[in-house]
């Protein structure tokens, strides 16, 4: 087996239909979409255009039959597939600092805002108003712009978060070496994990782990002092 593939295949399989949607809105959601950040544990979910739309369709971005078209549309056009993707990524990274900052409450920087609400703008295009229950929301369809369609409601999300949403509610994971963002709604506004089967359990394995290294070197000092 060549190196290259070596490599390869010590790569965990992506998650991207089957990550947990823990974050709460769907624009922190879509930044859960790479796990790790900043470790070297670091994992990206969204590969290809495939795992792009297998996320898009379980955070139900998008309806089945919207995704399906989507599918089909873009077979055997990878570099229109690719530039999507290229394009998303680069709008996740850019709402993921948006949502760090708010996390470590520190204003958003002006040209963050400034990004978010032209691709918001270019978004609006293609989007249509349609009455659901009792007002009327954006809609976008796919037939009319694949990439809006997958854009509109996450930018949608992130800017109704800022502008509408408690911002001290947002948060980033404490897990060493997750980087998730939520929306905390908890009552008394502390939740502290993105999870806490996965990283609030690995915290309180490291916890009785360091304790007990305490307790073995406090032990190993009584023993070593002169009798
Ligand atoms: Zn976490």
């Amino acid at each position: 087996m060549s190196a290259h593939r070596r490599i390869k295949a010590s790569i965990p399989p992506s998650r991207a239909g089957s990550l947990d949607l823990v974050g709460g809105e769907l624009a922190w959601d879509f930044t859960n979409t790479s796990s790790g950040r900043g470790s070297p544990a670091k994992l990206e979910h969204l590969r290809n255009f495939d795992t792009l739309i297998q996320w898009v369709e379980h955070a139900r971005v998008m309806p089945p039959s919207d995704c399906a078209y989507a599918r089909a549309e873009l077979a055997g056009h990878p570099r229109r597939s690719q530039r999507i993707l290229e394009r998303t990524i680069e709008m996740r990274e850019l709402i993921w600092m948006i949502g760090t900052a708010l996390a470590e409450q520190r204003p958003v920087s002006g040209k963050l805002l400034e990004l978010l609400s032209a691709v918001h703008a270019e978004n609006l295009r293609h989007a249509e108003m349609k009455m659901r229950f009792c007002s009327y929301i954006w809609v976008w369809n796919p037939r009319r712009d694949i990439q809006a369609a997958i854009l509109g409601p996450i930018t949608l999300s992130a800017l109704t978060l800022l502008m509408e949403k408690d911002l001290q509610r947002t948060k980033r994971c404490a897990g060493q070496e997750c980087g998730w963002l939520f929306y905390d709604t908890t009552k008394n506004n502390r939740r502290r994990w993105c999870e806490m089967r996965v990283c609030g359990n690995r915290a309180k394995v490291r916890a009785a782990r360091q304790r007990q290294r305490q307790v073995r070197k406090t032990n190993r000092g009584v023993d070593e002092l002169p009798g």
